[in-house]
Formats: C-alpha cells, sequence, structure tokens
C-alpha cells in the first residue's frame, strides 16, 4: 500500500469509557465484521479481558475507510492496554503510531490513566483526536467536558468530536477526521528494512505471532528475519494483517502495520520493544529504545493441595510463553511448602496471572501478601537485592532503598483534603497541583511503591466515593528507615508474614498481624504465644490458651462406627495442617491470614 493511503492511529481512554465499543462500531462500520457476526468487545480476546472488560494485551486491526474525497484509505487501529501496570507496552503500541484518538466519557470527564497516556502520545509527537463518547446518555456533559479536553490539549473546543460509540452517531465523521487529521506514516522504503515489535502473543497452534510496524524497507516471505536486541534469527514462515481474522500476505512495507509467525514457541524470543530487521541486509540503529520488563511487585505463589506444585510449574512455563514480563523462581515455605516466588510488573498483573493459572490450569493457588524490591547496603559495602523478605539480610546495615512512584491523582476539588491526608499516611510527598476546570484538580505525589501495593487504591476510591483516578509510574527508588518484622509462633519465625515496612508502621503491623493470627489459630493442647518481632526485639504479642481436643468425648454410648467417623475425621483434618515448630496450624488460618490483607 502506498504510505500516503495508510493512518495508523490508536485509542487512549480510562476503562469503561468506551474503547472496546468504539473499536467494534469501526469494525462494523467499515465492513471488516458483517452485524451477524458481530460480538460485544471484538478485539479483546482472552476471555479474562472479557469479563473484567479490560484489555491486556493490544491488537491491531486494518479498516478499509472509503472516505469523502472516494478514495480508500487503510486505517490500521492498534489497541492499547490501558492500564498503568502496562505501561511500557502503551508506549511501544504508540510509538507505532502516526496518531491518537482520546477518548472521554462525556458524563465523567478525563481521568488520571487517559492523562498519563496522553502525555505518552504527547511525548511520542502523536496528532490528538480528542473525542467524548457517550453523548446519548442523559447525564453526558458534552460542552462541559468538550472545554475541559481543550483545555488540556490546547486546542480548539470545536476540534472535539462528540460520539455515542453504542449507537454509532457520530463515528463515520470521526473515522473521516483520523484521514484526514493524522499525517500518514513516512519512511526510506529502499533503506535496510527495520519494523518496531509491538507486542507478541502465543498461540498454541502457530507459536508466537509477532505484530509490528514496518518503519523502513520492507519484509517478505520467507526471508530471515534478526532480532536487533536478542540478536536471534528466524524464517518468517507467514506474514500478513489483521482484517480482523489473520489475512496472510506477501509482505509489509512502510507504514504498514501486520504480524509475523516464525514457529518460535516463546514470547521470550520476539520482545516488544525490539527492531526486526533482515538478515540479508540489517539495520544497524534500533528503533526507540529498547527496555526489558522489569518486575516491581513480588509475591509467593503456593498450590494449596501440595501435590499440584509439579502442576503450578508446568504452568508458569506455558504462561510465560505468552507473558514475557513474569519470572518466577521456586522458594519454599516453612508455613506453606514448596511454591514459587513470582515477580509482576504491578498489582493488576498479578491479579490477572494468579487468575490465568487458577482458570487456564485448574489450580488452587494462594499468594503471599506482594512486597516490592528493596536494595540493602551492608556496612562492609555488600549489596543484597531482597525479593522476599523472608531473605532479608541479618547483620549491620548502612543503608536500605525503596523504588518511588511518581503518582497522578485526579478528583473533585471537594476531596482535596483527604487525598492529601491519604497521601500524608502513605509517606507521599507534595510535587504540585494544578485545576484541570474550576471543579476538577490534578495532584501529584512522590509515594513509596511499597505504599501503593496494599490497599492504596481502595482507599483512594472509598475516600473520595469512587471519584478520583489514579496512575502512577516508577521513578527510582529512595533510602528509607525500613524495618524486617517477623512473626513468631511459638518462637518460631513463620517465614511467609514477615514484612518490610517503614519503622514508624512497624508497631502497627505486628499488632494487626498477631491479634489475627489469635483468632484463625485454633488452640491447642499447650499455650501458644504469638510475636511480633523487629530483630530481637518484640513489639508486639498475643496468646492462644490452651485446651485438651478430645474428639471421643462428644460420644457417649458405644457407637463404634460414630467414633471411628470421628477419628478419621481428625486425622483428614490433620493432613491439611502445617507444623510450625511444634504448633499444627490449618493451612485455611495462613490463607485467611494473607488474603484479608
Ligand atoms: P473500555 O473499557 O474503554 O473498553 O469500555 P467498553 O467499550 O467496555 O465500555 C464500557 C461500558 O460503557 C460498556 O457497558 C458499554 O456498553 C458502555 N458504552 C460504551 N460506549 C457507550 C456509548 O456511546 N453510550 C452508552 N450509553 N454506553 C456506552
Ligand atoms: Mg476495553
Amino acid at each position: 500500500t502506498d504510505p500516503a493511503l495508510i493512518r495508523n492511529f490508536c485509542i487512549i481512554a480510562h476503562i469503561d469509557h468506551g474503547k472496546s465499543t468504539l473499536a467494534d462500531r469501526m469494525l462494523q462500520m467499515t465492513g471488516v465484521v458483517d452485524d451477524r457476526s458481530m460480538r460485544a468487545q471484538y478485539l479483546d480476546r482472552m476471555d479474562i479481558e472479557r469479563e473484567r472488560g479490560i484489555t491486556i494485551k493490544s491488537q491491531a486491526v486494518r479498516l478499509p475507510f472509503a472516505s469523502d474525497d472516494g478514495t480508500t484509505y487503510v486505517l490500521n487501529l492498534i489497541d492499547t492496554p490501558g492500564h498503568v501496570d502496562f505501561t511500557y507496552e502503551v508506549s511501544r503500541s504508540l510509538a507505532a503510531c502516526e496518531g491518537c484518538i482520546l477518548l472521554v466519557d462525556a458524563a465523567q470527564g478525563i481521568e488520571a490513566q487517559t492523562l498519563a497516556n496522553l502525555y505518552l502520545a504527547l511525548e511520542n509527537d502523536l496528532t490528538i483526536i480528542p473525542v467524548l463518547n457517550k453523548i446519548d446518555l442523559p447525564a453526558a456533559q458534552p460542552e462541559k467536558y468538550a472545554a475541559e479536553l481543550a483545555h488540556i490539549i490546547g486546542c480548539d473546543v470545536d476540534d472535539v468530536l462528540k460520539v455515542s460509540a453504542k449507537t454509532g452517531e457520530g463515528v463515520r465523521e470521526l473515522l473521516q477526521a483520523a484521514v484526514d487529521r493524522v499525517p500518514h506514516p513516512v519512511g526510506n522504503p529502499d533503506g535496510p528494512a527495520r519494523a518496531l515489535i509491538f507486542d507478541s502473543v502465543y498461540d498454541a497452534y502457530r507459536g508466537v505471532v509477532t505484530y509490528v510496524r514496518v518503519v523502513d524497507g520492507s519484509l517478505n516471505k520467507r526471508e530471515r528475519i534478526l532480532m536487533l536486541s536478542t540478536k536471534a534469527t528466524h524464517e518468517m514462515l507467514e506474514v500478513g494483517v489483521i482484517s480482523p481474522e489473520p489475512l496472510p500476505s506477501d509482505g509489509l512495507g512502510v507504514g504498514e502495520v501486520g504480524y509475523l509467525i516464525t514457529g518460535v514457541k516463546d514470547v521470550r524470543q520476539s520482545k516488544v520493544g525490539d527492531t526486526v530487521t533482515l538478515v540479508s541486509r540489517p539495520a544497524t540503529e534500533m528503533l526507540g529504545g529498547y527496555k526489558d520488563p522489569r518486575p516491581m511487585v513480588f509475591s509467593g505463589l503456593y498450590p494449596i493441595a501440595g501435590e499440584d506444585y509439579p502442576t503450578l510449574r508446568d504452568a508458569l512455563e506455558k504462561l510465560q510463553l505468552n507473558d514475557a514480563a513474569v519470572v518466577w523462581e521456586p522458594e519454599t515455605s516453612a508455613a506453606l511448602g514448596f511454591g514459587f516466588r513470582c515477580g509482576f510488573l504491578g498489582l493488576l498483573h498479578l491479579e490477572i496471572v494468579r487468575e490465568r493459572l487458577e482458570r487456564e490450569f485448574g489450580l488452587d493457588l494462594i499468594s503471599t501478601a506482594p512486597n516490592v524490591v528493596n536494595r540493602v547496603i551492608m556496612e562492609d559495602g555488600s549489596e543484597h537485592v531482597v525479593t522476599n523478605p523472608s531473605e532479608f539480610p541479618g547483620g549491620k546495615i548502612a543503608e536500605i532503598y525503596e523504588p518511588v512512584v511518581r503518582a497522578t491523582v485526579l478528583a473533585p476539588t471537594e476531596y482535596v483534603g483527604t487525598i492529601m491526608e491519604l497521601c500524608q499516611n502513605r509517606r507521599g510527598t507534595l510535587l504540585g497541583m494544578d485545576y484541570l476546570s474550576e471543579d476538577r484538580v490534578e495532584l501529584r505525589y512522590t509515594l513509596p511503591l511499597a505504599e501503593i501495593v496494599f490497599d492504596f487504591f481502595d482507599q483512594l476510591k472509598s475516600r473520595t466515593r469512587g471519584y478520583a483516578s489514579l496512575d502512577y509510574e516508577p521513578t527510582g527508588e529512595q533510602a528509607s528507615d525500613l524495618v524486617k518484622v517477623d512473626i513468631l509462633l511459638q518462637g518460631e519465625t513463620v517465614d511467609a508474614f514477615s514484612a518490610i515496612v517503614h519503622k514508624d508502621k512497624a508497631y502497627a503491623y505486628g499488632v494487626d498481624m498477631t491479634k489475627k493470627l489469635r483468632e484463625l489459630i485454633p488452640r491447642q493442647q499447650f499455650e501458644v504465644p504469638i510475636q511480633a518481632a523487629v530483630g530481637a526485639r518484640i513489639i508486639a504479642r498475643e496468646n492462644i490458651r490452651a485446651i485438651r481436643k478430645d474428639v471421643l468425648a462428644k460420644c457417649y454410648g458405644g457407637d463404634i462406627t460414630r467414633k471411628r467417623k470421628l477419628l478419621e475425621k481428625q486425622k483428614e483434618g490433620k493432613k491439611r495442617m502445617k507444623m510450625v515448630g511444634r504448633v499444627e496450624v490449618p493451612q485455611e488460618a495462613f490463607i485467611a491470614a494473607l488474603s484479608t490483607n
């Protein structure tokens, strides 16, 4: 295709503002999907995406559009994941485009995620088309939010389009605006081939499907390709475009968006952000900077049934074919048995991985409280990178570093006080505050990531009755006064409950956990002290009083079968018990204590 007839664009929107619905309308309106085979959220392929209504992996679809001037253009719509955990993938998708539709719910106005993605789009020099969606809603306030959008982007109010993705109103005009306003791609057709990988997904039948945007030259069937960051080479077995099912073609030229199949089985061989070139005439310069995804949040994953351990290992291996961002290594816990320490991009990523493991592999899992990565410098100068609190080094510590993020909170002005209080409690530093309109404000904070991974978002939502939105990006690390709190049962540390917290919060954590465990652990034949400790110093203590457990006491008379049944029941109960020192703890107690965190 002539690059002059191509328009590459994406849609950025806050969750629920209607991105998937709009994409559906575009598919229908351009005749790519007929009305009969249309199903809601056509492009959201993963089941979890459909159920949770969020887009995890970006997808690209080619739409032929008959423009008002009588010419048929090729519109490539690149879908981006909207969530903060996947910012790197978003930024790669944006890098594959020249334009971007900024979609905002006309009844809600702009939200923090939209704003964060808008900044990314501006950094990538994309042409922004501001669009208000859901104008069919009675609660829509298109005039008010058009003014807000125009103010933020610095455009004219009349440039803001108004659509209803539900009814289709204004969608054709929007496609026409994409043709008119988004610049066509420019590249060197005769130069060495360079294409940007903006997504790669694992397909059980075809292996890894790599989504690319060609910048220079062309990629043709049967040629050997070279991945610039890994130096791996592969033969291209198939090249094509998605419209909306894969459609093989002979090749992809300048500005085109499509897919490659090489028969590779592992997505780590085809990394988002990498540059593809040809072995026969390789490019030397990469497109943009490639970055390895860095896990920010760690958690231990354990099978509830110990015999599921090999299944969990298999499942993690399979999942990694599909999700290059998840990392894991085997780990054993005295309390939970054999499992894996896994690293994730963020909390949502953790939840999604866990849910996929449970759903796709039929596993029942328990995950330990999420923690961040701490860097500990000892007085002798040695350094430890701690991804598991129970591995926190003993000895003389000089400095402890923790990751920090730059967080953006958007909310109605009346909630400024309560948001500031929350951020203060979470050791935040205010960076700045801006009024987006007279009743909405943007607050920028530096916050320790560890303070966000627990319940920050829930707190924020409940304090603002759901009106605040949050976005954050990692910005490095800071030295902090952190300590490790251990929880001991009868003097034995229960590793799964160790946590690294700020010095000022150690006491609260200790009191909270010991109380919780006292309620969850059944009485034993002897007294069991539960303690919280920082080093050798006990900071909180509870006691579980002794009982004499005698199951047969309930049996009067001589009903032998009933007696036997009771004994069997007791034995069965014992199997699911974990021994911590002399103390028998039902696994459920651990699970409950960890999950209510
Ligand atoms: P996404 O999270 O941005 O992909 O949003 P979805 O496309 O999943 O839409 C979120 C919800 O808003 C769904 O219940 C849609 O049916 C609804 N929705 C999307 N567009 C419109 C619209 O134009 N009008 C109305 N009334 N509802 C819409
Ligand atoms: Mg969606």
